[in-house]
């Protein structure tokens, strides 16, 4: 699933294709729970209206429009956000890339999993949006309008401190991995990160968030911060079905310490690293380094 660092990868990549363009059409499939604004609805409101920025709020991208209105975006589990012009998110490993000539790099076409079709008044390449489990959501909001599913986030992840969380963490009996995947205290913190930053912190996934010290709040914002901006330097994680919008793999992947690596060697110390089920996700961590 597409988390933070992916969806800011996304949003820097695509908002050049999108900032200071005015859309002339929008093309659709068929009104679906994809939708969370109808399909004829977001043709009317989208057509005419040029872009003004496109912000990320955790794996939200919001795209601000000239009339105050706003479209929102989310990937969902296997969302792609890419230029017409790109190469195919779809037949373009790192491995096909290398065989296959330039002119068969562009072959692909929008089929029935290319939700969202964005056109420009300059003619130049259109911005797609293509989800083959269709468990992204697209949403369009009026000048001054709200929604719940923006207005519940919490701060976003890139942007946590150690302060804020030890306020958020106080009175708290859940883990810390749960609270760190709690959207409404941190926006955009996935299991992956979850996992990664607690170990860089030294702090075991089933503690009690509420017993968490100040110094340990410190070190835990100072990890995700960390695992976040490296993700995103190297183009993001990129598991399962995960491409980003130009159709490149991310790299992130190689850098794992303890997400889904349970049994095998601990990289700082050596022991076996353990899998615990927490609220129905995975947690992964070292029993040595982590307390
Ligand atoms: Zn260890």
């Amino acid at each position: 699933m597409p988390e933070l660092p992916e969806v800011e990868v996304t949003r820097r990549r695509i908002a050049p294709l999108l900032v200071d363009r005015s859309i002339s059409a929008l093309v659709t499939t068929r009104p679906s729970y994809f939708f969370l604004t109808p399909p004829a609805r977001l043709r009317r409101a989208l057509a005419g209206r040029r872009v003004l920025a496109l912000d990320r709020h955790g794996k939200y991208l919001v795209a601000r429009l000239d009339d105050g209105s706003r479209l929102v975006l989310h990937l969902g589990m296997t969302g792609q956000l890419f230029s017409s012009a790109a190469t195919s998110p779809r037949l373009l490993r790192a491995s096909a890339r290398a065989v296959l000539a330039p002119e068969a790099q562009l072959a692909f076409v929008p089929d029935e999993h290319t939700h969202l079709r964005i056109a420009f008044t300059d003619g130049g390449p259109e911005v797609w949006m293509r989800d083959a489990r269709k468990f992204g959501k697209v949403l369009w909001l009026p000048p001054g309008a709200r929604h719940e599913r923006l207005d519940r986030l919490g701060i976003d992840a890139l942007e946590v401190s150690g302060e804020r969380l030890f306020t958020a963490s106080r009175g708290r009996t859940v883990a810390v991995k749960s609270l760190l995947l709690d959207q409404a205290v941190l926006a955009g913190v996935g299991n992956i990160y979850a996992d990664e930053a607690l170990f860089g912190a030294g702090v075991r996934p089933t503690r009690r968030a509420g017993r968490l010290t100040r110094a340990e709040c410190e070190r835990i914002a100072a990890a995700l911060r960390r695992v976040l901006t490296r993700s995103i330097e190297t183009g993001g994680s990129s598991i399962s079905d995960y491409l980003a919008p130009d159709g490149r793999d991310g790299a992130y992947q190689d850098e794992r310490r303890v997400y889904a690596r349970a049994g095998e060697a601990c990289y700082a110390c050596g022991a076996p690293l353990r899998r615990v089920v927490l609220g129905a996700r995975s947690s992964h961590y070292c029993p040595r380094c982590q307390r």
